[in-house]
């Protein structure tokens, strides 16, 4: 591992909720148009999974061509078309999909929801979608190798702490929860509990499942099957998507450059450190104490909870950001690596064959030796 000596500024600023994914998207945006030749890409910035999702994508003359024209999109023609569905469009319907039908604990109709619901009742064999059980095989991996810093039971301890809530900007009145209730909600937490046999899901507490930390990382690689098929239809040239604190970068741009993708100064978050140059497919997904957090008399609580205590990890990292082929294993290291601190995490991202760039509270920077290939310090 290298350390760097640079040192990020320590000025923090305190509404950075969606300022830091603005400025992300902004960074994204304009690494990624500034050498772009024709055909220009197509961009967008929409929300969905609670987060901002910027897109610019590359598409071929071929699939340029077979877009629906705008007249017809105008005039609402969208059903009697032969035109193809502008991609930004459909990966936000695949992102909403997974929300809604498979991922969210808040909305019902979810499998996690169903899955919630059926463990409060005191069920103890659940049978899950393919789709689910791939996802939380994975998380288990990732539970037992980080010896628990990673943990998708934490359901009922993320909602004493209502951390949805904290995305809104009036947090005036906001309590932490108590300790009693947090020690109660935590001796029903843990994977230890949990296990899979094929894909029936066997509990033996009433477990609440949060799959926040690995959501926006599944849901790059539904996008990337879609972005595979687009290209094998000689429609697709490259994109970035970014969704929150994921990105995926994929192919090619028309004039050869490659990805930028900036790495956010947690100290001043309307700054990038340095940002990652790298070519064709990538996940990149950045944990971070300044991505959602509350301030309660002058203390900040972060969203990262430390499962061995039911409180915000108090590692010595204020971000990491993990690079790795697959979006699923990005999402889940970064959260687990933040947790458990530059050292033990860098183990953890090399085991899974990733790399981690950590931004540690003294804003120096750590990194695994893979990672000095793809990272580029600011000026
Ligand atoms: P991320 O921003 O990807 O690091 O994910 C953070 C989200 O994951 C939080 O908002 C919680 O919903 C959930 N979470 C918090 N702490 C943990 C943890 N130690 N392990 C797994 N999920 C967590
Ligand atoms: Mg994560």
């Amino acid at each position: 591992m290298k350390q760097f000596l640079k040192k990020a500024e320590t000025v923090y600023i305190r509404h950075v909720g969606i300022l830091t994914v603005l400025s992300l998207c902004l960074s994204l945006a304009v690494f990624a148009g500034c050498a772009a030749r024709q055909p220009e890409p197509l961009k967008s910035v929409d929300t969905g999974m609670g987060t901002i999702i910027s897109q610019t994508i590359y598409m071929t003359r071929q699939g340029e061509k077979a877009l629906r024209t705008q007249e017809e999109e105008d005039a609402g023609k969208s059903y009697v078309t032969e035109g193809d569905v502008p991609p930004a469009e459909e990966i936000l319907s695949l992102i909403g999909d997974m929300e809604q039908n498979l991922l969210s604990w808040r909305i019902s109709g979810s499998e996690i929801c169903y899955v919630n619901s059926q463990a409060a009742d005191g069920q103890d064999r659940i049978t899950l979608s393919r789709e689910l059980s791939d996802i939380m095989e994975t998380c288990l991996l990732i539970s037992a190798a980080s010896d628990g810093a990673f943990d998708i039971t934490l359901g009922q301890v993320t909602r004493l702490w209502n951390i949805d809530e904290w995305s809104g900007s009036d947090k005036t009145g906001y309590e932490p929860p108590i300790e009693e209730e947090l020690l109660t909600a935590l001796s029903q937490s843990g994977s230890r509990f949990v296990s899979l046999q094929g894909n029936t899901l066997c509990l033996s507490k009433r477990v609440q499942l949060d799959l926040g930390a690995v959501g926006k990382g599944a849901a790059l690689q539904v996008i990337l099957k879609y972005l595979q098929e687009k290209e094998a239809q000689g429609k697709l040239e490259g994109a970035v998507i970014s969704v929150g604190g994921s990105i995926l970068t994929y192919g090619r741009k028309p004039d050869g450059g490659s990805w930028k993708v900036g790495i956010i100064n947690p100290g001043d978050t309307s700054r990038n450190l340095g940002y990652l140059d790298l070519s064709g497919q990538w996940c990149i997904s950045t944990s971070g104490d300044y991505e959602r957090f509350v301030e309660v008399d002058g203390v900040r609580y972060h969203h990262i909870m430390n499962p061995a205590t039911g409180y915000p990890a108090c590692s010595d990292v204020s971000s990491v950001t993990i690079l790795s082929k697959d979006g699923l294993l990005s999402d889940a290291l970064s959260t687990a690596c933040f947790v458990l601190g530059v050292d033990k995490g860098e183990k953890l991202a090399e085991e899974f064959g990733a790399e981690a760039l950590f931004v540690d509270k003294n804003g120096q920077l750590h990194m695994t030796e893979g990672m000095e290939e793809y990272f580029r310090l600011s000026n």
